[in-house]
């Protein structure tokens, strides 16, 4: 599932994406998916719906569940199906008794079966109903008119549950089947729905469209929309074939989409040609459907709702590129739970990257990574929670969120730089080959990285995906002359992220370029993997400067500090008073000369509670206080602590410490 909200950066005017993902309403609890009693697998959905296109009703449908028996006794089903009138219910071409059981969005029609079906039989249930949809369909006057299906309810419960407001299934995030509709409209309108338009046939006065969706679907993918909307053709030809591509738009718009939508058939091929295999939905169709302005776009299989206006320019040219390549990512291999969601959202996010760069003649990789995902990663890292949390099974209320999207995204960029393009690349097209048309979680794709990089992996996804948070490096360089012709570079790297939420220590390979007065560029790549560690590196020039992960490999934030050779410190003294005290206390730090100082405070276990200076430079007098609080702005309990102050760097450092008592 996605929903790609405008970017900041693109539409500054705008709120951000993730930021306008949850509307002010009262958030509904968790709804169950589905429970683990059903042991059935449903092969094809074929929906019918008669709609009422004043107020998007449906006058009545007719739906039948084609499913497989995965036990040997099975004479009971149970479907999702949530609010809409049930009329009548048949199983296996006789009438059926049911029973709605339970509320809310756990609503279930349980259907007897009036037989017992063995393992490996197939069954049909058909179920006809009538009424207004709670959630699912949606009805808008934009457009004189428009009806769609949006799989995502209002109140923005985590979970794409929309598909059971609207049609009995087993509404599991994972399970797939083929799928077919036959909506019925009056006539003036068109629809749009997944897979191949079949035909239109003309019922009373009206008339019927079908489409048929013969790859597997998961429900949430399941869409139609219905207006009165011009059709714009295009193709898209690849190897000897070509296939179709129909947007569904407003006839005023007709214009700006011909140039909008322009290069569909150049991201569909670009895409193809990365992934090693040509668009999923081949013997189907692409394309675009306009949707009222509802400021997201989403990826439904071989079509895209969208949400957005239609500019005559290319100014959404990145979105078309997220929600194409959602149909690899997310509608060939659909994510097995809502956990591993990061393999939508953070593929997709990582291929507007790759197509940024495809787009911009392979200028723009890095700048789109570091500007429009890291950057984009680093300023909401704690939304909506207030605290960084995983990427892999985010919490309740944060699955649509940066960590998602962008940090993934990123997590796909360092991978990239660890195993290699020709490795990374055969990896991705390795992992689709074995799940296209079907599921995969986070650990079948570590395992698909694995096999082709022949690396194990371990270390990097559980930081990166199953902890919290990034790295924060406080790094200090420094240089010394060996002898002729032969200098030692000392850097200092600390890594100070707090460990709270489950954020680790990283252990990260780091490019690190020494650049030498006689102009050479020298790369070094560091195992960073403790809370502070040193490294050395030799070179035969006098070293001008040190870049820490110059090309921004790495998700992170830094400071790097360069220590002159006259930044030397000949006498300190450490002052503290009133002792003991109670609200405030004043440190006073006194050097001759100049150095760098950190200092914080300890409790009698060891453990920092208050960093209040960090490799600062302090020369003469510098004074700073101390409220008797914790980095987090907590007072702490009263009791004994210890005042750290170190000064210098690399094997030069020394410390003072000073006791205090904090009284209540
Ligand atoms: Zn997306």
């Amino acid at each position: 599932m996605n929903i790609l909200f405008l970017m900041l950066l693109m539409q500054p005017n705008l709120p951000d994406r993730g930021l306008l993902h949850r509307s002010s309403g009262v958030k509904s609890a968790q709804p169950i998916m589905f429970d683990s009693t059903h042991l059935y697998d449903v092969l094809h959905y074929d929906i019918s719906v008669v709609l009422d296109m004043t107020d998007g009703s449906i006058q009545n449908a007719w739906t039948e569940v084609t499913a497989v028996s995965e036990t040997d006794s099975l004479s009971r089903v149970n479907l999702n199906f949530v609010g809409l009138d049930v009329d009548l219910v048949w199983a296996n071409g006789s009438p059926a008794s049911y029973e709605r059981i339970g509320l809310g969005a756990n609503q279930i029609l349980s259907v007897e079966l009036g037989e017992v079906i063995s393992a490996g039989d197939t069954f049909t249930i058909g179920v006809g109903y009538h009424g207004s949809s709670l959630e699912g369909i949606y009805y808008s006057n934009y457009n004189g008119g428009l009806v769609y299906v949006m799989s995502i309810p209002w109140d923005w419960t985590d979970l794409p549950i929309g598909a059971r407001y609207w049609f009995p299934c087993r509404d599991a995030f994972w399970d797939k089947a083929t799928s077919e509709l036959r909506i019925t409209v009056p006539p003036g309108y068109e629809v749009v729905g997944n897979g191949s338009f079949e035909k239109v046939d003309t019922v009373e006065n009206n008339l019927r469209y079908h489409f048929v969706e013969s790859h597997p679907i998961p429900t949430w993918y399941i869409v139609f929309a219905v207006s009165d909307y011009a059709i714009l053709s295009d193709s898209f030809t690849y190897g000897d074939s070509t296939m179709p591509i129909y947007h569904w738009v407003r006839h005023p718009d007709s214009a700006n989409a011909l140039v909008a939508f322009s290069n569909a058939p150049d991201i569909l091929t670009f895409f193809s040609d990365l992934f090693g295999d040509k668009y999923p939905f081949f013997s189907e169709k692409y394309g675009y459907v306009k949707l009222p302005p509802l400021g997201w776009a989403m990826e439904n299989q071989t079509n895209v709702f969208w949400g957005l206006n239609i500019p005559g320019n290319h100014y959404y040219e990145i979105i078309f590129a997220h929600e194409t390549s959602h149909q690899w990512w997310g509608c060939s291999v659909t994510p097995h739970s809502i956990k591993d969601i990061w393999l939508n959202e953070g593929f997709a996010t990582y291929c507007e990257a790759l197509y940024s760069d495809h787009w911009q003649d392979g200028i723009s990789y890095h700048d789109y990574v570091v500007s429009n995902i890291m950057n984009y990663y680093l300023g909401h890292e704690n939304y909506p929670l207030g605290h960084p949390y995983p990427t892999y099974d985010p919490p309740d209320g944060a699955v649509w969120t940066p960590t998602t999207y962008e940090k993934p995204a990123s997590v796909l960029h360092m991978l990239r730089h660890i195993v290699g393009d020709s490795v990374f690349f055969d990896a991705l097209r390795f992992y689709y080959s074995q799940y296209k048309y079907a599921n995969a979680n986070t650990s079948q794709f570590q395992a698909a990285v694995e096999a082709v990089s022949g690396l194990t992996l371990n270390w990097f996804f559980d930081e990166w995906l199953h902890k919290a948070g990034h790295p924060k490096y406080e790094c200090l360089w420094s240089w010394e002359e060996m002898g002729t012709d032969s200098f030692g570079v000392h850097l200092e790297v600390e890594q100070v992220q707090s460990s709270e939420w489950n954020v680790p220590v990283f252990k990260m390979p780091i490019d690190i370029e020494i650049v030498t007065e006689s102009g050479d560029s020298i790369l070094f790549v560091i195992q960073d993997s403790l809370r502070t560690q040193d490294f050395d590196f030799p070179v035969s020039s006098r070293p001008s400067d040190l870049l820490f992960d110059p090309h921004n490999w790495v998700l992170k934030r830094a400071t790097l500090t360069g220590v002159e050779e006259s930044a030397k410190y000949t006498d300190v003294r450490l002052r503290i008073h009133p002792a003991p005290f109670r609200e405030s206390m004043c440190i006073e730090i006194s050097v001759e000369g100049e150095t760098l100082a950190s200092l914080g405070m300890y409790d009698i276990t060891g453990r920092l509670v208050r960093r209040l200076l960090n490799k600062k430079k302090v020369s003469d007098r510098y004074s700073l206080k101390w409220d008797g609080c914790d980095n987090y702005g907590r007072r702490l309990s009263a009791g004994i602590y210890f005042c750290r102050l170190q000064i210098g760097h690399g094997s030069s450092t020394r410390q003072k410490i000073e006791k205090i008592v904090l009284i209540p």
